[in-house]
């Protein structure tokens, strides 16, 4: 019989990371970095619960790193086989990967100068030398193409908005003459989001792997543009910069898009827009590439190239962006990284946050400890690099970025699912959002829903309709 893993994600919303396994063969669905917590984080380092030489293919959903920080550990363990991707996916995998194993290569030569591990000497995760020999294994899928892997598995994508190149794995496992029907959600995206298309709804299947990130909540009815046109026009008339810290692959290319529309519709003349973050650049390039893949093309907003447009301004080396300390108002600088944990929006905080006129805009998830969570608390002084620094321009909330579907809209994508799956696995949400969702899943739509533990397996019954559940083992 066929059988499932839950090797990450599983009430938690990070280290994404499921094992298929079946005749004989084993595939992998995606395998994120564990973030958040000291203990979680200590999962990275665990040694894998399978032999990763053992493995045939990993498929990967998308590309933030909470579903493909592992891969370049199990390449290094020993993983030979293909990865499988969308195209936006593997060009995005490969600078966050990089950028990723710059900022742990960091942090280990931070904490051994410090003396501040128990370890001799602190390593990275991993290093750019196993980003390059992951990238090798990239093999890249389009959208909706079926794809064999091997005589025991096939599988084909499917659009889940959330992030360029995002995508849901309807896997096919084939054991003994039978088929089984396992389709991963991934990370579901919103309905009618900036820039990112509507997720395509699930279709039927015989289990089901669903996220619940925001699983019991529901995101508040606020349009995007008129909040962002009211801060552009408080901030433009006390003459001040617009800062917005933004994460640099998919926040910074929102953020663009937004603005370029309040122009192109006339709700505000045109102001120079300084993207000061390398990553956002080639991330935005990469966007440019895939004009169907999003809602709108980056390449002809307007009529014009967005990258090359008078107004916006791009900043790579450390001496342009320094020189954005002597900018004066009307303007925007955008720059990560998007919780102020680090990066160049640093510094412009520090010149910026002293000054009245300005205004700081966060656009996402601020988590608990960082810098972005006590400006939104009210910090009227902050510690940016060693000094004081007073606040006070304004702090201001974007609402309604996120990435994630809330309840009502799993909801909305699961209503394609007309006849009951064996089960629904709900999955990469924190405890009470995974029960919740599971809960309303059984109540609405009387399906079987119920929410793994790290390293719970079962046993996956062949299609067919009504057969019994999973058997736990
Ligand atoms: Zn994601």
């Amino acid at each position: 019989m066929p059988r499932l893993t839950f090797l990450g994600a599983a009430q938690t919303v990070t280290g994404s990371q499921y094992l298929l396994e079946a005749a004989g063969r084993r595939v992998v669905v995606d395998s994120g970095m564990f973030q958040g917590e000291k203990e979680l984080r200590l999962r990275n380092w665990a040694a894998p619960e399978f032999d990763p030489a053992r493995v045939d293919a990993i498929v990967l959903t998308h590309t933030h790193l909470d579903h493909i920080g592992r891969v370049p550990r199990l390449v290094k363990q020993g993983f030979r086989g293909p990865i499988f991707c969308t195209p936006p996916t593997k060009d995005l995998a490969e600078i966050l990967l990089l950028d990723a194993a710059h900022l742990q290569k960091e942090d280990a030569e931070y904490l051994n100068r410090k003396g501040l591990t128990k370890h001799t000497p602190a390593l990275p995760l991993f290093d750019e030398t196993d980003v390059r020999e992951a990238m090798e294994l990239l093999r890249t899928v389009p959208l909706g193409r079926p794809q064999e892997v091997n005589d025991a598995f096939s599988f084909s994508y499917r659009d889940a908005g959330h992030l360029l190149g995002a995508a849901s794995a309807g896997v096919t496992v084939r054991e003994d003459g039978r088929e089984t029907h396992i389709l991963f959600s991934g990370d579901v995206g919103r309905f009618d989001a900036v820039l990112t298309k509507d997720p395509e709804p699930a279709p039927e299947a015989d289990y089901l792997v669903v996220e619940s990130t925001y699983g019991n909540r529901t995101h508040p009815e606020l349009s995007v543009l008129d909040q962002l046109e009211g801060v552009l026009k408080k901030t433009f008339a006390r003459g001040g910069v617009l800062l917005i810290p933004a994460f640099a692959v998919g926040r910074a290319q929102q953020m663009v898009y937004l603005m370029d529309q309040l122009v192109t519709e006339g709700r505000l003349r045109a102001f120079p827009i300084h993207v000061d973050s390398p990553m956002a650049i080639d991330a935005t390039r990469i966007y440019a590439a895939y004009p169907d893949a999003s809602k709108a093309s980056l390449n002809n907003i307007g009529g014009r190239s967005l990258l090359h447009g008078k107004w916006i301004k791009l900043h790579r080396t450390r001496a342009e962006s320094e020189a954005l300390n002597t900018l004066r108002g009307p303007a925007v600088i955008i720059s990560s990284s998007g919780m102020l944990s680090g990066g160049r929006i640093l510094h412009h905080c520090r010149q910026r946050l002293p000054h009245a006129e300005n205004t700081l805009l966060i656009t996402g998830y601020q988590a608990v400890g960082t810098l972005g969570r006590a400006l939104l608390d009210g910090a009227t002084s902050v510690r940016i690099h060693k000094g004081d620094v007073p606040v006070l321009a304004e702090v201001r909330d974007l609402k309604g970025l996120s990435g994630h579907a809330d309840a009502g809209e799993m909801m909305r994508w699961l209503s394609g699912v007309g006849r009951a799956p064996h089960a629904v696995f709900v999955t990469h949400g924190e405890p009470e959002a995974a029960q919740a969702l599971a809960a309303r899943i059984g109540r609405e739509r009387g399906f079987e829903a119920r929410v793994p533990a790290h390293g719970e397996s079962f046993d996956l019954a062949a299609g067919g309709t009504g057969g019994p559940g999973p058997e736990v083992l």
